[in-house]
């Protein structure tokens, strides 16, 4: 629906009357951005401005924009089969588990959703169950990490670990305990990174032993957490964590909800490591955002304790939407694409020229740390570069600003425990070309030289 007979003025009179935007404080100055036309990495709005938009979406348009296969694939769907529950199934939904499995190398159940948040919900239900089902009914605790976030319902939204999202729904679903996570460019001083991260993992098992470690069901994590600022884990920190799991009966879910389908340069972000998760849940990068669609994938062995002969030891969970026969062919198509494309590898390439290109910004007074894992990257912007505090609201904003007036879109996220948002995210689409890659690194480091003081 690109044209309108509207003027772009009276679209954003109708728009400011009638829809309430999520996460943004509307007012009458504030002109939304509608996004008319978008194609690979770039996104056109309702003035004709073009803007490469270096976020992907909230962080999922992974095989970039304007796919005609992707429509395609949709459309078949719906004209020959468009509905029926998971209760029973379809084509699409088989073949995608299946290939889900191959991607993941292993063997999971696959249990369909549609939002990263359901997802997490059905995992924190799955292990409560589990363990009643083990004789383990005292396991209802959750451990996840602070500056995390595992999405806006209840339960993910007591798992999230950012206060400020979470203070004025209280109280939220009980039972989740939170722990810091390791902050590399924030560690003490002296530390190595790899001592620092087994400090940090082994927070997690003093935590198990505090709280009685029969009452904890699992830990939930990121491989890296980006929508808390691109916290990227050194590999021992992941491997330690699922080693105390493991030790204490504790089962491991791992978020690759913006992580999984090639963002950090592997097909997940887990595979940095060398652990099994228990539980894995995906969504965004699934269907590159083109239909709503998520994944909870649940290890063999805990499923099988769902389908003992005991009355009542089915899983007693569904939505209607999950699953969804366009939605799951739409995946398939956006996997083929990546595969096809060796979007992948592409990420891994296209993130090490991104951090080639911007590494030189630690040089800038306000700039303290450049990091990436894949195409995902954080730039923490800092008042003083030895104190390392904050860089404040109105620097990081001035930043993004200029780099929209400069047509790229980034993100920022941060520390919004202790109220901070001082670090730059970056996350385009996997498929973006070279010269789109020189163009997100032109404009920032334009933008930087523009504001060093
Ligand atoms: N987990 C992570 C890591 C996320 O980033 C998000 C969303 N940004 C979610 C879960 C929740 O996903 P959704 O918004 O689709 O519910």
């Amino acid at each position: 629906m690109k044209t309108s007979n509207e003027t772009p003025q009276a679209l954003v009179e109708k728009d400011q009357k009638n829809i309430w935007h999520h996460m943004s404080k509307d007012d009458a100055n504030r002109e939304p951005m509608i996004a008319t036309e978008a194609k690979g990495s770039w996104i056109t709005d309702h003035n004709g401005n073009s803007y490469l938009d270096g976020m992907s979406g909230l962080w999922c348009v992974n095989v970039g924009y304007g796919r005609e296969e992707l429509a395609q694939a949709a459309y078949d769907q719906l004209k020959e089969m468009s509905y029926t529950s998971m209760s029973q199934s379809h084509l699409p939904a088989i073949k995608l588990a299946e290939k889900l499995n191959d991607m993941l190398n292993d063997e999971y159940m696959i249990f369909y959703s549609n939002s990263g948040s359901d997802a997490n919900e059905v995992a924190f239900k799955v292990a409560r169950q589990y363990h009643q089902q083990n004789g383990e009914s005292l396991r209802y605790k959750f451990i996840s990490r602070y500056r995390a976030y595992h999405g806006g319902s209840l339960g993910a939204l007591a798992a999230t670990g950012q206060s400020i999202r979470k203070y004025k729904y209280e109280p939220l679903t009980s039972g989740f305990l939170h722990v810091a996570p390791p902050d590399n460019y924030r560690r003490p001083e002296g530390q190595s990174i790899e001592e620092y991260n087994l400090q940090r993992a082994e927070e997690i098992e003093e935590k198990i032993i505090w709280e009685q470690k029969e009452t904890i069901a699992a830990v939930i994590m990121e491989p890296v957490i980006t929508g808390g600022g691109v916290l990227i884990p050194h590999p021992v920190y992941v491997e330690k964590v699922e080693e105390i799991c493991k030790r204490h009966g504790v089962l491991l879910i791992i978020d690759e909800v913006i992580c999984g389908f090639g963002r950090t340069g592997r097909t997940f972000g887990h595979m940095h490591s060398d652990i099994k998760p228990d539980i894995i849940t995906m969504a965004k990068g699934l269907t590159s955002a083109y239909l709503p669609l998520s994944v909870t994938a649940v290890r063999k062995d805990i499923y099988e304790t769902f389908n003992n002969t005991e009355e009542n030891s089915h899983f007693r969970h569904v939505n209607t939407f999950g699953g969804n026969p366009a939605a799951c062919a739409v995946a398939l198509k956006n996997i083929d694409i990546m595969e096809r494309e060796n979007l992948t590898n592409r990420a891994a390439v296209l993130g090490e020229k991104l951090r080639d290109g911007l590494k030189e910004l630690e040089n800038h007074p306000y700039v303290g740390d450049v990091r990436n894992q894949g195409f995902v990257m954080g730039i923490e912007m800092v008042e003083d570069k030895t104190t390392k505090e904050p860089a404040t609201d109105q620097r990081v904003g001035k930043i993004i600003a200029d780099c929209k007036n400069n047509g790229l879109i980034i993100g920022k996220n941060g520390d919004t425990v202790a109220g901070y948002n001082n670090i730059l995210t970056l996350c385009p689409p996997l498929s973006s070309t070279d010269d789109d890659l020189d163009f997100i690194v032109s404009v920032i480091k334009k933008v930087f030289k523009e504001n060093e003081s």
